[in-house]
Parts: structure tokens; C-alpha cells; sequence
């Protein structure tokens, strides 16, 4: 089996030229990226946040730096950012590093904020650039963000695959007698063990909590007869995120349930044949809609049809009405209609890449309403 590491080919050293061409594009001076997935895309450092700033400074025109706090300094060494043509400034305790951040700027009019930066930081960098605009670094970024280069899409498709793995062990867990909580605590080892570095989210919404599409999970009582809706993910040492969902029965399921789930497939399809460069991201969500409306079930698919997926589990592109974006190869997002009529609910997740003539499925688990035995 290969893994994809943070290397060289996930974090190109050429990165930070696009994105300073992207940033002079935007009409920013410079980028100013705090930990999170902005600074982990540009650097590959997976810096941990804390109150302590650490910074990378991208100018549109000139070098870069990293701030950092000194004590953090071998550690960013050591993380892939060691390996690109960037200057780290460590500061000491009694440093200002807001002032350290101030100078390399100088007059600068307008700069982008990582898209998470913590407001203490937000402000501070506020005060110590009083005369420069502070704009979202998605400005220069989210087009960068969204195209997916091949390590990208690969790094995406090793997590759907270890998503896929745990998905397969689901069935023995879902036992009448269960709370959903041990379920979920169960699908958290499992979702390490299948090779992600951090398990972030495991819903596991069983009968009339179904019909609720973020439930988490609680301490109900699984039930013979139940549908059970398990939407999983993690992510993965790359830094690259999973996110999956199966909608299962314990023991032969409610007839409502068999009857509106054809249609939710059905829907699912139509929004995979959807995709291709050049359809908006809109169209693909009213794809999905189509079948659901026709068969009645329109007022309970309650939420969009998708979200871009990578480094972060939902980013651009949103697939949802309004969204005139036109998708283009390298765009990852999930298609994941769902129906609540109440009192159950399904719904159906899969990964997706837009390719150059269509559209490659990242999960390959059954995506039928998989029947427990109770
Ligand atoms: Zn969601
Ligand atoms: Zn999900
Ligand atoms: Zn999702």
C-alpha cells in the first residue's frame, strides 16, 4: 500500500510563487497566515494554533518570512516548511512580533487574513498596520485551493479509501441494545486505525434522530427495525480530509424507508452523470434535486447538495442553488443528497473529482441501504 506523506509533491517549494502571483492578482500586498489549513496549504507546516503568533508573510513582490515564536523553531524546521527557500524570524518572550510583522510590511494598503485567523490576532494586526485593508486571504487563495493538483486528488482518494474500510466494519457495530454513543466511539478507533491521523466528526443518527441530518450521536438505544444514518471522517496524515456516509437498517427496514430510498439513489446518480468542466455547481445540486421533487419528497431534503473537500472538510466549491461557479478538473466535493421526512431519514455521501471529461467517485463502499441483521 502507498501512503501519501507531506512531501514534496503534496507541498510544492513552487506554491508559494503561484500564491504571491495570486496575492498581486487579489490587489494585496501580502498574505498573513496564522496556523490552519491556509498556512498548511502554502507551507505544508501543520502548525498547532495557540495565542503564541506564528505568521507566514508572503508579499505579492519580494521574500517571504515566517514568524515564529522561538521555542516552535525546530519544530517548524523540521515540518516541510525546513525545506522551502523561506527565511524563519523566531521571537523571543519579550518580543512584539506584531512589530516584527509591521516592519517587513512597511506601508503596506491591503492585506488577506487566513480565512481562520483568531480575532486576538485580527486585531492586534489591525493595530500594527493601521493603514492596511485587511481583506480574507480566500481572495487570492480559494482558486488556488479549490483546483486539486494530482497529488491532491490522490491524497483525497487514499482517505476515501481508509473512510471505505471503516464503513465495511459498520454492520457488526450496529446492535440492537447499543447507544449510538458506543457506536460512535467504536467508528473513532476505527477511523485511526484505518489510517487517519485524527478521527474529526462520527454522527451516527439512528430512527426518529435520522431524520435531524447533523445530529451527532446520543445515548439512544439502537433498535431492531431502526435506520440508522452514519456520516464518518477524518483526517489523514497528508493533511487531506475524508467524509462518507452510509444509511443502514437493523433488520428489514420501515416500508417508508423502502420507499423513498430508490429515489434518493436515483437523485445521487443523476448527480454524479452531472458532473463535468464547464457545468455550474449549481446545476449539479439541482440534478440532484430533480428526482427528489418529482417523487414528493422535495420539502425534505433540507440542506445542499455538496461541499468542496481537502485540506479542510468543507470549503469551496459550495454545491448549492445560487452558486453560478463553474466546475473545472481538480474541483473535490461531496454529493450527499438526504431525505427527512421523518420519522426516519437517509442520506448518501460520496467523494467526488471533476475530471477532464467527467467525474471520478473517490468511495467505492455500497452505497445501497445496507440491511443489518438484528
Ligand atoms: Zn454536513
Ligand atoms: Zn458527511
Ligand atoms: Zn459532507
Amino acid at each position: 500500500m502507498s501512503h501519501v506523506h507531506g512531501g514534496t509533491e503534496l507541498y510544492p517549494a513552487s506554491r508559494i510563487r503561484d500564491v504571491a502571483a495570486a496575492t498581486g492578482a487579489a490587489g494585496l500586498a501580502a498574505l498573513l497566515l496564522t496556523p490552519g489549513p491556509d498556512l498548511r496549504y502554502v507551507t505544508g507546516y501543520d502548525a498547532h494554533e495557540s495565542e503564541r503568533l506564528t505568521c507566514l508573510v508572503l508579499p505579492a513582490d519580494g521574500d517571504p518570512i515566517l514568524v515564529v515564536p522561538r521555542l516552535e523553531l525546530p519544530k517548524a524546521l523540521a515540518s516541510p516548511a525546513g525545506q522551502l527557500n523561506l527565511e524563519l524570524v523566531g521571537w523571543e518572550e519579550t518580543d512584539d512580533p506584531y512589530a516584527v510583522v509591521a516592519r517587513r510590511l512597511g506601508a503596506a494598503a491591503a492585506v488577506g487574513l487566513a480565512d481562520r485567523m483568531w480575532a486576538l490576532m485580527v486585531l492586534r494586526l489591525r493595530a500594527a498596520l493601521p493603514g492596511a485593508r485587511q481583506e480574507l486571504a480566500s481572495t487570492a487563495l480559494r482558486d488556488l485551493r479549490a483546483r486539486k493538483s494530482p497529488a491532491e486528488i490522490a491524497a483525497l482518494r487514499e482517505a476515501a479509501v481508509a473512510i471505505d474500510r471503516v464503513h465495511a466494519q459498520v454492520p457488526d457495530w450496529l446492535r440492537p441494545g447499543r447507544t449510538e454513543a458506543e457506536v460512535a466511539a467504536d467508528i473513532a478507533v476505527a477511523i485511526r486505525a484505518q489510517g487517519h491521523a485524527t478521527a474529526d466528526f462520527a454522527i451516527v443518527a439512528s430512527g426518529p434522530n435520522g431524520a435531524s441530518p447533523h445530529h451527532t450521536a446520543s445515548d439512544r438505544v439502537l433498535q431492531r427495525g431502526d435506520t440508522v444514518v452514519v456520516d464518518i471522517g477524518g483526517t489523514m496524515p497528508s493533511g487531506y480530509c475524508s467524509d462518507c456516509t452510509r444509511t443502514y437498517a437493523i433488520g428489514a427496514p420501515p416500508a417508508d424507508v423502502t420507499g423513498y430510498y430508490p429515489v434518493l439513489r436515483d437523485a445521487q446518480e443523476a448527480a454524479f452523470a452531472a458532473v463535468r468542466p464547464g457545468v455550474l455547481a449549481e446545476a449539479v445540486d439541482a440534478a440532484a434535486r430533480d428526482p427528489i421533487n418529482a417523487a414528493g419528497y422535495g420539502e425534505f431534503f433540507v440542506h445542499r447538495t455538496g461541499h468542496g473537500i481537502g485540506l479542510e472538510t468543507h470549503e469551496e466549491p459550495y454545491i448549492v442553488a445560487g452558486n453560478e461557479e463553474e466546475l473545472e478538473p481538480g474541483h473535490a466535493f461531496s454529493i450527499e443528497p438526504g431525505i427527512y421526512p421523518g420519522p426516519s431519514g437517509a442520506r448518501i455521501e460520496d467523494i467526488v473529482v471533476c475530471t477532464a471529461d467527467g467525474c471520478e467517485r473517490l468511495n467505492q463502499v455500497s452505497r445501497e441501504l445496507i440491511v443489518v441483521p438484528a
